[in-house]
């Protein structure tokens, strides 16, 4: 059935809902079938390709919206700490650290209900300075956008927009209050018809049920997005959220092959929660997904760019640049590049 699947979807058939249902039900015993389905799809079209994707917290904390999954929520008594927004230097700094990691993109975020014109100044002359300086792809994420904001920021370079919908439009009202699903979808629409392409995804683990998630993965489709982050809930303290339990490996590696065959052509990325939800199985994320973040998030840490370059070597896998060309993994020469210092508790890689 996953192979029949996998024909399906590389002949250009979108999968219906009950298929994407059963891969979610998909039988331990065929978890590996199903990734190897799912691997045939994403090699199709991106072969052993891994990008890296390196996230810069540009202004954290004091955000005056209420995710009930966010640490830089200013509702909410979550030690996610606070700095206002780095300097136009800092943010060329991290692009230099992330091109050295052989990142393909460098994403910069704001934790606001949408940018102010000085914080769109900064990240727009961080962008231009950017571009004149180094090969690597630019993405923001700002919040909610208007037309000529959109319009400043693709002027300005930056190459890719991120505004997760999170959930289902039926579960939002459960996670946020203070602006609406549609809001996203309005904010990927300007930017998408500013000329940016847009990175839309979610969480799986917020207490969703899993017609709530495949409400997601259609509408994402339905938005036509190029890019899917398939975050997983890592609770942090003092949130509405804190204590729910992480997603289970098994039903994490089968969300993202559903995922996959939602969106076969997709740049799919295992994101938020990686580290902490699949432990020992993560390079198998590899099969269904072809991209990644390094370095850690925004407030917690991860796995380090050298932890990273060892699995996609040790995988069999190799990296993308934003050049396009292709390069090897090199753990090696990855072990100077010092992790980013994050204000946030940092839970542990692993955990028990
Ligand atoms: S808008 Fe972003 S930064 Fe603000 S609370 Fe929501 S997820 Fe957190």
């Amino acid at each position: 059935m996953w192979s029949a699947l996998a024909d399906r979807a590389l002949s250009g058939t979108p999968i219906s809902r009950d298929d994407a249902r059963a891969v979610l039900h998909a039988p331990a015993d065929e978890l590996l079938t199903l990734l190897d389905a799912a691997f045939r799809v994403r090699r199709h079209h991106w072969g052993r390709r891994v990008s890296l994707h390196v996230l810069e917290n540009a202004k954290q904390g004091a955000c005056p919206e209420d995710c009930g999954f966010c640490s830089q929520s200013s509702k909410y008594a979550s030690p996610g700490g606070e700095a206002p927004m780095k300097t136009v230097d800092d943010l060329v700094a991290g692009a230099r650290q992330a091109h050295a990691a052989r990142a393909k993109r460098y994403c910069m975020v704001t934790a606001t209900r949408g940018p102010s014109q000085r914080d769109l100044d900064t990240i727009c002359e961080a962008a231009q300075r950017i571009k004149g300086e180094m090969d690597i792809e630019l993405c923001a994420s700002l919040g909610l956008l208007t037309e000529a904001k959109a319009q400043r920021l693709a002027s300005s370079g930056v190459d890719r927009f991120n505004h997760n919908l999170e959930t289902s439009e039926r579960h939002y009202d459960k996670i946020v209050s203070t602006h609406s699903w549609q809001d996203r979808v309005s904010t990927i629409q300007l930017a998408k018809a500013a000329g940016m392409d847009t990175c839309c995804g979610g969480i799986v683990g917020l207490g969703e049920s899993e017609d709530d998630l495949l409400d997601l993965a259609f509408a994402l489709r339905d938005l036509d997005v190029d890019s899917v982050p398939v975050n997983f809930l890592d609770a942090r303290p003092g949130t509405p959220l804190a204590g729910y339990p992480l997603v289970e490996p098994g039903y994490a590696l089968r969300a993202l092959c559903m995922f996959r065959f939602v969106h076969p052509r997709t740049d799919l990325r295992v994101a938020g929660g990686r580290e902490i939800t699949l432990r020992a199985l993560q390079a198998m994320a590899l099969y269904p997904a072809n991209s990644i973040f390094t370095q850690g998030y925004l407030t917690t840490g991860g796995a380090t760019v050298h932890d990273d370059h060892q699995m996609i070597k040790d995988a069999g896998f190799e990296l993308e640049l934003a050049s396009g060309e292709t390069v090897p993994a090199d753990p090696e020469s990855m072990a100077a590049i010092a992790p980013p210092v994050r204000r946030g508790p940092s839970l542990p890689v692993a955990r028990s």
